[in-house]
């Protein structure tokens, strides 16, 4: 790993603000896209990181938000998937509004607790439990294509709890990951679910999290959770409850960000 690759996870100096021009655009929901930017100058990140996104008038009032990094490494790229919230500020434009070619600033990698790799310290072996609500998918995703990228076999069993279906991010690619990749997928829904589901709506619980009866035994299994902060403190409770510690819990909060 470069040094630069390491930056966000030694608490080494802040990182700088870097241009950043909008390449890609594809829509994963109705109320949420992913984008995609060349950052000249990008030193590289781990997967499960943050960049901070900036946006100027031009009247020079700026606003800035944390985002999750979505895909792995890649060159001088990097790709953050938004869900615009009702009357947020940010949010809208980049979902709605900000158009191919146009340029914003980002600062990153942040964030040196809440990565996987199978080079750091966990072994590759090791179970891995990701349980996101919402958009805190977003940095568990970016997990499950760094699995696919290094041809990692650990197991990995994605939890994801979304509202109702239209507001599943990523579900061909889910699909696919969980067919090709042997990554274990499940959805649930806490307001609608879909026609037919053994599951009825309701919040993430215990049964929700069982470890699956495929995983080795001699390994204790470690968890990122990810989403809003009430999502996120009560899948904490849960996971302690089955037996997880504070150890092997990895957690990030999305809370409102920035100004
Ligand atoms: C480390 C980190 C990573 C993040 N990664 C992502 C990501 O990958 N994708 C993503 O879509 N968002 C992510 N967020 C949330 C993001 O930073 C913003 O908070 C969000 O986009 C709302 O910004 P806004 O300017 O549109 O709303 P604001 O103008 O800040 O807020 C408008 C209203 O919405 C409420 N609000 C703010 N944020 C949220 C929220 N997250 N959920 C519900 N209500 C909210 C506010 O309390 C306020 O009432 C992340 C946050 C953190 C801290």
């Amino acid at each position: 790993m470069t040094e630069a690759r390491t930056r966000g996870l030694v608490g080494g100096p802040r990182p700088r603000w870097l241009p950043a021009q909008l390449v890609g655009l594809r829509s994963e929901t109705r109320t949420a896209r992913t984008l995609d930017f060349d950052v000249p100058g990008w030193p590289g990140h781990l997967a499960g990181q943050h960049v901070d996104v900036r946006l100027t008038a031009a009247d020079g009032y700026s606003a800035q938000r944390a985002y999750s990094i979505a895909e792995p490494v890649d060159d001088e790229k990097i790709s953050i998937t938004v869900q615009q919230v009702g009357e947020g500020e940010v949010s809208p434009y980049l979902v709605e509004d900000m158009e191919l070619g146009d340029q914003l600033e980002v600062r990153g990698p942040i964030g040196g607790w809440f990565v996987w790799s199978p080079s750091a310290e966990a072994p590759v072996e090791q179970p891995i439990l990701l349980v996101g609500g919402g958009s805190g998918v977003v940095p568990l995703m970016a997990m499950v294509r760094e699995r696919a990228r290094l041809h990692s076999r650990a197991p990995f069993r994605l939890v994801y709890s979304v509202r109702d279906p239209a507001q599943v991010m990523y579900a061909d690619e889910l699909e696919r990951r969980a067919k090709d990749d042997g990554v274990l997928v499940d959805v649930l829904h806490t307001r609608q679910a879909p026609a037919g589901s053994e599951r009825p709506p309701g919040r993430i619980t215990t049964d929700d999290l069982a470890t699956p009866s495929t995983w080795p035994t001699g390994v204790a299994p470690r968890a990122y959770v990810c989403g809003p902060t009430g999502f996120v403190e009560h899948t904490i409770g849960l996971l302690l409850g089955l037996g997880f510690t504070n150890k092997t819990i990895r957690a990030e909060r999305f809370g409102p960000s920035g100004s």
